[in-house]
């Protein structure tokens, strides 16, 4: 496996790549890597011979407010992990090199699916994400990019938005990867203490109950709705408790298969969100 920290050597080894007949997968990442993350490497073997995985904890995502200095960073255990999982590729490289003229030109996110959810929440946040997965399509030229539905709306968003910049990359999604408990991985969980981790989990029990609602046969969104908003409390303050179309990510009244019930809250400080597509079992 390579570590590089430059677009002009990953270009050039995505020529090679290419040269030599093998298709290219990208695992886009912040780093402090964990299951979640190797599983979509995993994924991206699947299909692709070549897989570059990216670690870079993008500024511009972040408001001014958010964790991006304290956001945990180990290159070192990145670099084992990656290496086990089958990388070929690890690009890392530094704000100067990603943003060299320091504010970018951005990819803003048309309004429907940026008022929901996360965009709601945390304005500006999805064209930080658009931006760096936008930069990273060109940088590695990749014929297939995986991303974990763990973070679904942008999932969607990543989805719509190579369609309409005629981005020449399949997506492919990843399943969540959980705990035996439930609580979805997330880098951000390193950050808990062991009782907030315990109240962590009030978010993926919630979801489970969502799913055993709609194997009962319910139906009604506010329902769901009601469900989630439960995970208020007991150190627990709710973001958001909203259940959406998983394309058009607009507000439903009647659930169906494939519907997501999503949540975000904040467990002390740590900002966790959580999501399940209903119908599909949970584990
Ligand atoms: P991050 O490093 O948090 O930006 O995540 C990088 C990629 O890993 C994104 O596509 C995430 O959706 C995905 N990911 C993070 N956590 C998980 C998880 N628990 N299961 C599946 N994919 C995940």
């Amino acid at each position: 496996m390579r570590l590089v920290h430059t677009r002009a050597e990953v270009r050039e080894w995505s020529r090679e790549q290419r040269g030599a007949g093998r298709p290219i997968g990208l695992v886009p990442t912040m780093g402090s890597l964990h299951v979640g993350h190797t599983s979509l490497v995993e994924i991206a073997r699947r299909s692709a011979e070549a897989v570059v995985l990216s670690i870079f904890v993008n500024p511009l995502q972040f408001a001014p407010t958010e964790d991006f200095d304290r956001y945990p960073r180990d290159l070192e255990a990145d670099l084992e992990k990656a290496a086990a999982a089958g990388v070929d590729l690890v690009f890392a490289p530094s704000v100067d090199e990603m943003y060299p003229q320091g504010r970018p030109w951005v990819v803003i996110v048309p309004e429907q699916g940026a008022d929901v959810l996360c965009g709601r929440t945390r304005p500006g946040h999805f064209t930080g994400v658009l931006t760096v997965v936008s930069k990273l399509f060109s940088i590695t030229t990749p014929d297939l990019a995986v991303f974990g539905l763990k973070d679904f709306q942008q999932l969607t968003l990543i989805r719509r938005m190579t369609s309409d910049l005629d981005h020449p990359v399949e997506i492919v999604p990843a399943p969540i990867v959980r705990e035996a408990d439930g609580l979805a991985l997330s880098s951000r969980n390193r950050y808990l203490s062991q009782t907030e981790r315990e109240s962590a989990l009030r978010l993926s029990a919630s979801l489970r109950k969502c799913e055993e609602l709609f194997e009962s046969g319910e139906r009604r969104a506010a329902v769901f709705r009601e469900t989630m908003t439960e995970v208020g409390g007991g150190g627990v303050s709710l973001e958001y408790a909203e259940v959406v179309h998983p394309e058009t990510l607009e507000h439903v009244d009647v659930v169906d298969h494939g519907t997501v019930c999503a949540v975000a809250a904040r467990v002390g400080s740590t900002r966790l969100i959580d999501n399940h597509a209903l119908g599909i079992g949970f584990n």
